[in-house]
């Protein structure tokens, strides 16, 4: 994590979550994983439990969803954001 824990966001990001128009209650968190997710931001990678990464909830046609996206793809994104050079 390179950057404050406020500025996690991916709705902030916009370079991916969920379509607001679909989604009733969304909400994002940045939260430390009890369990091992795959990151749902692009690398594809597991997020080990113990680790930060951003939590999107809300409900899709009345059923709960959620999605994770680690923190080194919103690194990537808020590297862009900022015009830095990103290497990959
Ligand atoms: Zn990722």
């Amino acid at each position: 994590m390179k950057y404050k824990p406020e500025d996690y966001s991916v709705r902030a990001t916009d370079f991916y979550g969920f379509d607001d128009d679909e989604i009733e209650n969304y909400n994002e968190k940045l939260v430390k994983c009890r369990k091992p997710h795959k990151c749902m931001g692009g690398c594809e990678k597991e997020i080990p439990a113990g680790t930060y990464a951003i939590r999107e909830t809300g409900f899709m046609d009345g059923r709960p969803v959620s999605s994770y996206t680690c923190t080194d793809c919103i690194d990537k994104w808020l590297d862009e954001i900022n015009g830095k050079e990103v290497v990959i």
